[in-house]
This record gives C-alpha cells, sequence and structure tokens, in this order.
C-alpha cells in the first residue's frame, strides 16, 4: 500500500496549486488525488474563463476571495507569458442600465480601492464616453476595468500539474475517492475500484463534491449544496466583434450567488453570451435537460435536506429560479437580456452552445448562500468548501495562503528556503 504526506483530493486548479507550492517549498511526498483521465476536466476548465480584478467583491464579506483575486493576476501572467497560453487583457465594462445601478457601480469605486485597485485600473464612463468606446454598446454609465481579461484556465492548471509533477508530486488521475477512514495518525482513502492509499493528512479540494467529501470527515454536517449549470451560445462571425469588450451587468439579485448575462470575450477569439443558471441534481449534470420548471424545482426538492429547505422554501428563490430556467430553456430569452445593452443582435447569430460549467453554491445552517469560501480542519485534513468564482482567477494566491495556513497551525514546518519556482511564496503571503 501507498504511504504519503500529504494527498490532495481534486486535480482542480486549486488542488493542484496547492500541490505546486508544497513541491517547491518541502521535500514531502505528495499526491493529487483525481477521479477523472486527467486533471481540469470540471469547473477549472468549464467557466467564463474571465480574469477578474477585484473592483465588486465586498473585503469584508469576500476578503479571501478579493485579496487573492488581486495577487494572483501577475502570478498567471507569468505563467501564460512563459507556456505560452492565451492571455488577453481587454477590460470589462461593468454596466448599469439606469440611475439607481449607477449607484452600485459608485459603490464598486469605494470597494475596488479598498481592495487595492488604482485610478488607472478603475474608472466610470458616462454613456457619452462609453459611445465612443463600444458605439454599439446601450447604458446609463459603466465601470470600465483596464485589468480584466480571459485567458484558458484549463491549460494553466495542466501547466502548473506539469510543474508540480516534475517536482515530485504524483498525479494520481481515474483514482476516485469513495470511501475514508481515519486512524489517530492517518487517513486512509479506497477508491472506486477498491485500491486503497494512506496518507497522513489529506487537503479536499474537490470542487462540487467537497461537501460531500468534507461530510465523510465528519465535517459540516448541517451544511448542504446545491447545482446550478450555466450555459452559454456562441455568437456568430457577423456581430462577434459588435462590442470588443467584456461587458458584465450589475446584478439584479445581490443577494443570490448567480451570475446575470455577460458578453465574454474569449481568449480562443470566440465571443459567447451568458450563463445562465439551470438548477441540476450533481455537479457533473452537463447534458441532463429539464423540460418544466415544476420538474426542475422539485428536482431541487428531492436531492435537499436541512438547511437548504429553508433556502427553497423562500419565495424570492422560487421566483429567481424560475426566471432563470426560462432563460436556460429559451435562447432567446437570454439574448433579450443582452439586448437590452446590446440592442443589435438576434437570437439567429447564436446558432451554437458553448461549454457549460456547473457551481456549487453551499447553503448555510441558517438557509444563506454562503459567500466566502469555507476553510475548516478535521484531525489530519483540512477542507476547503464554497471555492466558488473568481476561483479561478484567484487560486495561485489563495493556495499560498492556505499553505501559510497549515504552516501557522503546526502542521506544516517553516520551509528553510524555496527550490526554483515561477512565483515567490513570501511574496505573496507577506
Ligand atoms: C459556469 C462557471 C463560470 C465561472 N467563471 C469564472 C471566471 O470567469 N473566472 C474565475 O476566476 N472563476 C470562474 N468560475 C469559478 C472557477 O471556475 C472555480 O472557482 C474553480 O475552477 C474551482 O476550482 P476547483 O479546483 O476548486 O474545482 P474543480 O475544477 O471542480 O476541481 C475539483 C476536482 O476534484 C475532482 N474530484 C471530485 N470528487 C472527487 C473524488 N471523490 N475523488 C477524486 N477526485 C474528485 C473533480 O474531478 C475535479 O477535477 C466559474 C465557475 C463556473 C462553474
Amino acid at each position: 500500500m501507498q504511504k504519503y504526506d500529504i494527498a490532495i483530493i481534486g486535480g482542480g486548479v486549486l488542488g493542484t496549486t496547492i500541490s505546486y507550492w508544497l513541491s517547491t517549498l518541502y521535500d514531502l511526498k505528495v499526491c493529487v488525488v483525481e477521479k477523472e483521465p486527467d486533471v481540469a476536466m470540471h469547473s477549472s476548465t468549464r467557466n467564463s474563463g474571465v480574469i477578474h480584478y477585484p473592483f465588486y467583491l465586498n473585503p469584508k464579506q469576500k476578503k479571501n476571495f478579493a485579496r487573492a483575486a488581486f495577487l494572483s493576476h501577475d502570478m498567471w501572467k507569468v505563467l501564460a507569458r512563459e507556456k505560452n497560453i492565451p492571455w488577453v487583457q481587454g477590460g470589462t465594462i461593468e454596466i448599469a442600465l439606469d440611475e439607481e445601478q449607477h449607484k452600485t457601480l459608485e459603490r464598486y469605486m469605494v470597494l475596488g480601492k479598498e481592495n487595492g485597485l488604482t485610478e488607472e485600473d478603475i474608472s466610470i464612463l458616462d454613456s457619452n464616453e462609453l459611445k465612443q468606446k463600444e458605439p454599439n454598446l446601450n447604458c446609463y454609465s459603466g465601470l470600465y476595468c483596464t485589468k480584466e481579461g480571459s485567458t484558458n484556465y484549463g491549460l494553466l492548471t495542466k501547466a502548473i500539474s506539469e510543474l508540480s509533477k516534475k517536482n515530485g508530486t504524483d498525479i494520481l488521475l481515474k483514482h476516485d475517492v469513495k470511501n475514508v477512514e481515519e486512524t489517530s495518525d492517518q487517513v486512509n482513502l479506497t477508491f472506486s475500484d477498491n485500491s486503497t492509499l494512506t496518507t497522513s493528512f489529506v487537503i479536499n479540494c474537490s470542487g462540487g463534491n467537497s461537501l460531500d467529501i468534507a461530510k465523510k470527515f465528519g465535517l459540516l454536517d448541517d451544511y448542504s449544496d446545491l447545482h446550478f449549470r450555466g450555459e452559454y451560445w456562441v455568437a456568430d462571425s457577423d456581430i462577434k466583434n459588435l462590442v470588443k469588450t467584456n461587458i458584465y451587468t450589475v446584478p439584479r439579485y445581490l443577494e443570490f450567488p448567480f451570475l446575470d448575462p455577460h458578453w465574454i470575450k474569449k481568449a480562443n477569439g470566440e465571443t459567447e453570451i451568458g450563463p445562465n443558471a439551470v438548477p441540476v441534481d450533481s455537479p457533473e449534470a452537463y447534458d441532463s435537460f429539464i423540460t418544466d420548471i415544476p420538474t426542475a424545482l422539485s428536482k431541487i426538492s428531492d436531492i435537499v435536506t436541512g438547511s437548504a429547505k429553508k433556502l427553497v422554501l423562500n419565495p424570492d428563490f422560487i421566483s429567481l429560479v424560475s426566471k432563470e430556467f426560462l432563460s436556460s430553456i429559451s435562447k432567446s430569452a437570454m439574448v433579450e437580456r443582452v439586448k437590452k445593452f446590446i440592442p443589435a443582435i438576434k437570437p439567429e447569430n447564436f446558432p451554437k452552445r458553448g461549454t457549460s460549467g456547473i457551481r456549487t453554491p453551499v447553503i448555510s445552517p441558517e438557509g444563506n448562500f454562503v459567500s466566502e469560501m469555507i476553510e475548516i480542519e478535521g484531525k489530519n485534513s483540512f477542507h476547503v468548501v464554497n471555492y466558488n468564482t473568481p476561483g479561478a482567477t484567484g487560486a495561485p494566491a489563495y493556495s499560498a495562503f492556505v499553505v501559510k495556513k497549515l504552516q501557522e497551525k503546526g502542521i506544516l514546518t517553516q520551509p528553510k528556503n524555496q527550490k526554483d519556482s515561477i512565483w515567490n511564496f513570501n511574496e505573496i503571503i507577506g
């Protein structure tokens, strides 16, 4: 039976970046266990690919996400340049459609400054200035962030996992963790083919399954999660360059973690609109199709117990899910929403679907969506749950925060030095 010092469950962007830091700082026997035939087969590839910069994140409610996104920007840029991975810094305009939404943009300017952004990074443009910059865009005003752009997080994850592997990390593919058995000083993992592995410590970064894995360790029993598929439509060549910048809208429902439709300039040169939020029954239900709202809602009711029930009974939530659901079955409903700010588009300009991805927001025992990632320690384990957007952007720095936390808890020693690395640990955690 193989014995490791640390086993990381999940070969997404988070698990692989943590493994990279460990491989540059320590001589430990580390493995990443991933159930798929390759790393980054779920959210870390199936996302909008937007490089976020934290002008819109409240540093009190989303401190870790905001700090990590701020610090990670240049770290990813270095890796993308070195590995020839697309990195397009075309900027994002977050638009307000009326005066009320404009107040949110003003608030974002304050939050952005609190997060360390400067006036070179963010500014508010009025409708005339926006007409000059983007003649086909219709709105009241917009916050322009120059640092945002697009990349391919799947390729970045593969690149970092290769570097980690070169430093000695074992990337164990097709290893689907089914059972966990803890003794006083070690954890035995059993995989779906009944093979096993023993480790002194586990770091759980299993994305949409991370709450289920934490529960196998007897943690977060009162929490629940829901799964929402985000779908996209690809613009045809007639309209894909109507607007050259990513366009985000001020969210209509600040209290619910759904994103409103965006106009996304992908790193591969395509333009997409989306995502919506279709309730589905698992973190990997990319193709299942539900044909009516009652079925969609009963799917949620079927799978929820405890805290999620409180949320599902909330009438605002039901109405939101119904509206989101409608825009998912109907391409024209999604196009209608985007038409509010890019009037020249039509449904027939979006002949094919893009790659869908699934978000898994976690619900607290009180029945609310949790805004930050949840970090929780077990006897021989550390878990990151609810690692949602902008998690791909923030992974290089956030993974260093996790390593620092394990040092502070005495689980990892203080490293003497860092081996050759594309990123400097002390600069990030300093
Ligand atoms: C639709 C959508 C759009 C998004 N857009 C953006 C964006 O534009 N910018 C941004 O910064 N972020 C975005 N995000 C968020 C970002 O993609 C995620 O925060 C990030 O990818 C999460 O990484 P992860 O490593 O935690 O999870 P994942 O990438 O899901 O990795 C978890 C891994 O664990 C593995 N695993 C699960 N269970 C087991 C098991 N039992 N045994 C072994 N392995 C297991 C899975 O196979 C998977 O590979 C978006 C997310 C979605 C869904």
